[in-house]
């Protein structure tokens, strides 16, 4: 390998003097640098950017959500003609850079523009890998890269019915689910055992790809293909053991390879791609490599943040500024598909990792698998609950022990709601919550107050977080939430009251007050409701919903389906051992160490008892229960959510508490003499809320709504427990009397 030449030194253009910088490529990474540099230096050059599309700068990443319908080509624009305008910027759009002489410094367009330098970014970007098989060049053969490839798309799929996409990887999926959104039949063909190989390990897989299942997508793999037939035309796709796949149109995407034969052409230093020191400099004086074309330490990168970084490390480098030079990434994927949640940081099979969290959550249908190596957080894939991701790439990016990952995994656990509140509460001010666009928690909070934002979008419009691979969505979602509970000055981590006067989410402008009662009319009428179906008939904005209101509009569905005395919709998993987290009841039993064996024997077997007749129901939050057999109102009792007290007149149920500041109290809610009494009491008590809260809503909260005095009348009505205790006993697995 040739050494990169940095004898040179950077002249920096003085005021007066502008130099002349140009850029080939208008995509992602090239303009992240110019809008760094204008940020830095905004006149200290002339800039001239020639692209080969006809478009001004766009957002790549956001093509797969334009397939699936959640946005047109106006939202995707990063950077619209008149801000080139308004910086002064020469933009060349439509035409192709042939040749670079860096010798005299000039470039050449397929156009025949020519144009001269002083410093030029190579900024080229990659194009899909097409490989050689036979057939590819015929008609219906597509990539997925760049909106020409989209508006194709759309365009075959007005002509055609059946797709069929190569590669069972980030962007193969989301064009399939782009296809099926477009109204046809799509199977995906994937030559290994299970989906993301790269990213997921099978557990994960499996569960992702049963979900796509159940949005229409099918699925072939294993398989590989031998060619694509047809005369012109696409027809289907032969494999290589013999078997054959019909299809009107074929969406290859196997992977990306860099644009790099002009760079070749002028003799700069390669390896997969253009090879760059820490500050982007290529093997030639005055020529600069930024984003997928660049290999830096022996890498090409082919996500977003990395090459942001890139970029802001050569335009501090250009302009003359201090910086510590670009160092390498640590990469991390989220799978765009509206209503899967999929996310991966680092790579789960690095031989000399061990697994330290793995947790399967077979109601939530969640999946969680954390790896560490000699001690450190290493890598981790989540399924259906993301929440954790950005923290976890920081805990990768910073070597984090595992004992801080078993800080914030019980900091998440010990909260009433899904955690997600509390998760935020607990990142540090300085943590970067959206590393597309290198904004921190704190830039989010000070936003939100100083503009008193309400919703995500808002965000975005005013600091980029969430704008680029949408990966940090949830978190800033969660951050909009907790600002407003006290103005995210406290720990309380549930959303308030005033906040269910608001929409559920995004996708609606129903509160869920709003969803119960629309969804009660639903299905008394339609005693099959789905999830998705329920959505549209709701009018969603979104087809298949977000993380906040699907498991919400699932849990909602299942209730009413209950009340109703029909079958359920969602089957308790068959893996309920595995289920270490999520919205089900956590029993404990409590004792004095000194205590006799007999009393704090009876405690753990109430508790055991509990715990196995309420496995695999649902509730609206994480339910803690404790069975305290110490006559004395401590505080383990008085701060969870509902227990069980020994008391000298029997056993005392009380409701209501949590441990968040400020400390909230639970309340008596009755007193039985005998355990069996007692234990039904608990039971109506915890039916009763899973019959009336709304999802997400914690019993103190629920029990604030409701008012203590309705729920004992209800409960210490005989006839009225009696139907809730039934009711619930009718769905456990156990029924109470076999425990
Ligand atoms: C559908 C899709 C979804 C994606 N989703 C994600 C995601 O969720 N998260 C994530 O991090 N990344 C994602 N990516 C990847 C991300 O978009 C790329 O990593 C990023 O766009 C690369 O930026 P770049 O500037 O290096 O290349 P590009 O954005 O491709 O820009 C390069 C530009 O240079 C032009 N060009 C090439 N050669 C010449 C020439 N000779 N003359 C003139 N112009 C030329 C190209 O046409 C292009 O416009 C996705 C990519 C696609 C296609």
């Amino acid at each position: 390998m040739r050494a990169i030449n940095t004898s040179w030194e950077l002249e920096v253009g003085s005021a007066m003097e502008r130099t002349r910088l140009l850029i080939i490529g208008n995509g992602m990474a090239g303009i992240k640098c110019v809008e760094e540099i204008i940020q830095l230096a905004p006149d200290q050059f002339d800039i001239t950017v020639i692209g080969d599309e006809q478009q001004p700068n766009y957002n790549r990443i956001m093509l797969s959500k334009m397939l699936q319908g959640g946005a047109e080509l106006n939202d995707i624009i990063l950077n619209d003609y008149s801000w080139y305008a308004e910086h002064g910027i020469e933009l060349i759009t439509g035409e192709r850079v042939i040749d670079i002489d860096p010798h005299a410094r000039t470039v050449l367009t397929t156009a025949g523009t020519c144009r001269t330098y002083e410093r030029l970014i190579i900024a080229t970007g990659s194009s899909s890998f097409i490989p050689a098989l036979p057939g590819v060049d015929l008609e219906g053969v597509i990539s997925f890269r760049n909106i020409e490839d989209c508006s194709r798309m759309v365009e075959y799929s007005q002509r055609y019915k059946k797709a069929v996409v190569i590669g069972g990887g980030l962007l193969g999926l989301e064009a399939a689910r782009g296809l099926l959104h477009l109204g046809m039949e799509v199977v995906v063909v994937h030559n290994t055992s299970y989906l993301m190989n790269r990213q997921l390990d099978e557990p994960a897989a499996g569960m992702l790809q049963a979900k796509l299942e159940g949005q229409g997508m099918l699925f072939r793999l294993s398989a590989d293909t031998k060619r694509i037939k047809g005369k012109k035309q696409v027809t289907g796709l032969e494999f290589t053991d013999g078997t054959e796949l019909k299809a009107d149109i074929v969406v290859m995407a196997i992977g990306i390879r860099p644009n790099v034969a002009l760079a070749k052409n002028c003799g700069l230093q390669m390896g997969r791609a253009i090879v760059v020191d820490d500050y982007m400099r290529t093997s030639q004086p005055h020529i600069y490599a930024v984003g997928e074309c660049a290999e830096h330490r022996g890498i090409t990168y082919g996500l977003v943040a990395p090459l942001y970084e890139q970029a802001k490390a050569l335009a501090a480098h250009l302009c003359g500024h201090e910086h510590e030079g670009y160092r390498g990434s640590i990469p991390y994927s989220k799978l765009k598909i509206s209503g899967v949640d999929v996310f991966s940081v680092g790579n789960l099979s690095e031989p000399g990792t061990e697994t330290v969290i793995q947790q399967y959550d077979g109601i939530r249908r969640t999946y969680k698998r954390i790896t560490a190596k000699n001690g450190v957080v290493h890598s981790a894939v989540l399924f259906g609950d993301t929440m954790e991701g950005t923290t976890l790439v920081g805990m990768v990016r910073s070597s984090a022990s595992v004992s801080e990952l078993a800080a914030m995994t019980a900091a998440r656990a010990d909260t009433g709601n899904d955690g997600s509140l509390s998760l935020v509460a607990s990142m540090p001010d300085q943590e970067t919550v959206c590393a597309c666009n290198a904004v921190s928690k704190r830039t989010i909070m000070n936003t939100i107050r100083e503009h008193n934002l309400q919703s995500a979008e808002e965000v975005r419009a005013h600091t980029k977080a969430s704008g680029s691979c949408g990966g940090c969505l949830n978190i800033v979602k969660a951050l909009v939430q907790y600002a407003h509970t006290d103005m995210g000055n406290t720990s309380q981590a549930a959303a308030s009251p005033v906040q269910r006067k608001a929409p559920l989410c995004e996708c609606t402008d129903l509160t869920h007050a709003d969803v119960c009662s629309q969804l009660r009319e639903l299905c008394e009428s339609d005693p099959g409701l789905t999830t998705v179906a329920a959505m549209a008939r709701l009018g969603w904005r979104s087809s298949t919903g977000c993380g906040l209101c699907m498991p919400a509009i699932e849990y909602y569905i299942d209730i009413l389906h209950e009340k109703q005395g029909l079958q359920q919709t969602h089957k308790v998993s068959d893996h309920q051992d595995l289920a270490t987290s999520g919205n089900s009841l956590y029993v404990m039993s409590h004792s004095a160490d000194a205590m006799s064996g007999a009393l704090a024997e009876q405690g753990r077997r109430l508790a055991s008892r509990l715990s196995e007749s309420w496995s695999g129901i649902v509730f609206p939050t994480r339910v803690n229960a404790v069975v305290n057999t110490i006559n004395d109102p401590i505080l383990v009792l008085h701060v969870q959510p509902i227990g069980l007290m020994r008391s000298p007149i029997g056993w005392e149920v009380y409701a209501g508490g949590h441990s968040h500041s400020p400390i909230c109290e639970a309340q008596l809610v009755g007193v039985e003499e005998d355990e069996e009494h007692a234990l039904q009491l608990l039971m109506a008590c915890l039916q009763l809320y899973r019959h009336t809260s709304e999802y997400d809503e914690r019993m103190s909260e629920w029990l604030d709504r409701i008012g203590l005095t309705t729920v004992r009348e209800q409960l210490l009505d005989l006839e009225q427990r009696a139907s809730l205790v039934d009711s619930i006993q009718r769905r456990v697995r156990v029924p109470l009397e076999q425990t």
